[in-house]
């Protein structure tokens, strides 16, 4: 694996690949990586030539001071995973590789996505997504770039950015990688203590429970059990949905034939924990 810290030298080195013909692939992360992370970079890997990964803790999309500060950071480990892995190039850029002074912000019309579930509990998050996710692929320029469906909001954001920015980049949404107990692999999850990983699985049993009662209940019955269930045990629920897939509707009703996402954002402790899980009816 080759490993770049400057933009520059990653940019001349993916030209020479490009002149090759070869196809890149692409998986943006915030490092401390896990099973989700390399699920993605063994995606790629299978269908495309060269798999390029960078980490980058973006602070413009934390709303919440307290969670980049407390963002965990393993650069080592990641290393090692990504060699282990055996992905092509790392991008490692400092802030000022990223960021440089005079750059001007930027803003992008998202639409509704903004207003709505992750875009209203974290307002601006998005935005810093579309900031730092632009500057990459301006910079990698990927054939296909890999995501996960752990955070389907940001992968629907993703896709309208790549239609703002003209690109044409293939999108890939790989399936939410999980621990044995269900609980959504994150790198928010090394916050948690050992009671709280275990607790923090319920959210997963929860969307279990809501997908398989789905089309037999009234749906506003299903949640308020399900969120009075979770804050019985610990969790405090800031948003639990059905909604339609494409454009992310709530509905009240389910139709047969079309496909849904029940969407969670809860938080245990301090920690916030997101998950989903899509049905089809
Ligand atoms: P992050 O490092 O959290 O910004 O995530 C980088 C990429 O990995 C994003 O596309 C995430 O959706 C994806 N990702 C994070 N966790 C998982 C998971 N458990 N399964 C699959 N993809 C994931």
């Amino acid at each position: 694996m080759i490993l770049f810290k400057k933009a520059g030298d990653l940019n001349i080195h993916l030209q020479k690949l490009r002149s090759q013909n070869l196809k890149i692939g692409f998986v943006p992360t915030m490092g401390a990586l896990h099973g989700g992370h390399v699920s993605l970079i063994e995606r790629s890997k299978s269908e495309i030539d060269i798999t390029v990964c960078s980490i980058y803790v973006n602070p413009l999309q934390f709303n919440n001071k307290k969670d980049f500060e407390t963002y965990p950071l393993k650069p080592e480990a990641d290393i090692l995973l990504l060699e282990h892995t055996g992905c092509d190039i790392l991008f490692h850029p400092t802030e000022n590789q990223i960021y440089p002074d005079q750059d001007p912000m930027r803003s992008f019309d998202l639409g509704r996505l903004e207003q709505i579930f992750e875009g209203k509990f974290r307002p601006g998050h998005f935005q810093g997504v579309c900031l730092i996710v632009e500057k990459l692929l301006g910079l990698v320029k990927p054939n296909q770039l890999y995501l996960g469906q752990k955070d389907y909001q940001q992968t629907l954001v993703i896709k309208k950015l790549v239609q703002l920015m003209g690109m044409d980049i293939g999108v890939t949404v790989c399936p939410t990688f999980r621990e044995e107990s269900g609980l959504a692999m994150s790198s928010r999850n090394l916050r948690l203590n050992v009671a709280e990983r275990e607790l923090a699985s319920e959210l997963y049993k929860s969307l279990m429970k809501i997908s398989k009662e789905l089309f037999s209940r009234d749906i506003e019955a299903l949640k308020d059990e399900a969120i009075a269930r979770l804050e019985s045990i610990g969790f405090k629920v800031e948003y639990l949905e059905i909604a339609t897939t494409d454009g992310l509707q709530a509905v009240q009703k389910i139709e047969p034939k079309y496909s849904y996402i029940i969407l969670i954002a809860a938080f245990l402790g301090s920690v916030r924990l997101i998950d989903n899980l899509m049905v089809t009816g």
